[in-house]
């Protein structure tokens, strides 16, 4: 089934001139970038956007390196989407992630693991909406 799935590719990548490196493991993947936009995340935005871990301890660190920056925000489109970012993007802590992944090819860290992917398709969903109108997104 064609979805679309949210992804930002985050400062620690954009600050090291990867948003084309990570854009061609994407795009060889066989996902499709419908909508795409640089921008620098308000503390407010970044806040939203990770509620889910507002409890968590890292959570305020989390925050301060996605506001720290410019991240670019996309709308990817594609057979089964948001499992198949998952896959491309690779695991958390990159160092358990699989060969060819994004995150083995150029993560720093598990804070600074140069991607972001909905995890399922209803937050894609969600997370759209937060930076994309249905205009902005040309499929
Ligand atoms: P994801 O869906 O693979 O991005 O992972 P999660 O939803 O579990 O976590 C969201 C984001 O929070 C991750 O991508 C990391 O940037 C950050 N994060 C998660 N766990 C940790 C941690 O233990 N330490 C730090 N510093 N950041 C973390």
């Amino acid at each position: 089934m064609t979805e679309r799935t949210f992804s930002i590719i985050k400062p620690d990548a954009t600050r090291r001139n990867l948003t084309g490196a990570v854009n061609a493991v994407i795009e060889a993947a066989g996902l499709r970038i419908v909508a795409q936009r640089r921008v620098k995340l308000t503390e407010a935005q970044a806040k939203k956007f990770y509620e889910v871990h507002a409890e968590r301890p890292f959570y305020g660190e989390l925050v301060a390196q996605m506001t720290a920056e410019p991240v670019v925000v996309q709308v990817l489109q594609g057979d089964n989407a948001v499992a198949k970012y998952r896959e491309v993007m690779g695991a958390t802590n990159p160092a358990n992630a699989d060969e060819g992944t994004i995150r083995k090819q150029f993560a720093l860290s598990i804070g600074e693991n140069s991607v972001h992917g909905s995890d399922s398709l209803e937050n894609a969903g969600i997370e759209i909406a937060q930076f994309f109108t249905e205009e902005e997104i040309v499929g």
